[in-house]
């Protein structure tokens, strides 16, 4: 079953969308995200592949 939770530190869970209630939380008053979990993990299985290609470029100064 679809619910929404708060990212935000209150974790805050609605069964209907809406934003964060929580005066206390980072998040208030943004949009609850959807979610179909039912572990109450919200979507952590996401799988977020980051590939970064980094090139190490040795500038040798040559200056006496
Ligand atoms: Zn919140
Ligand atoms: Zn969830």
């Amino acid at each position: 079953m679809t619910h929404y939770f708060c990212s935000g530190s209150c974790a805050g869970v609605s069964d209907k969308p809406g934003t964060c209630q929580a005066q206390t939380c980072e998040k208030h008053d943004h949009p609850l995200e959807p979610c179909e979990c039912t572990d109450g993990k919200h979507g952590k299985t996401e799988t977020q592949n980051k590939q970064e290609d980094v090139t190490d470029n040795n500038n040798v100064d040559e200056s006496n």
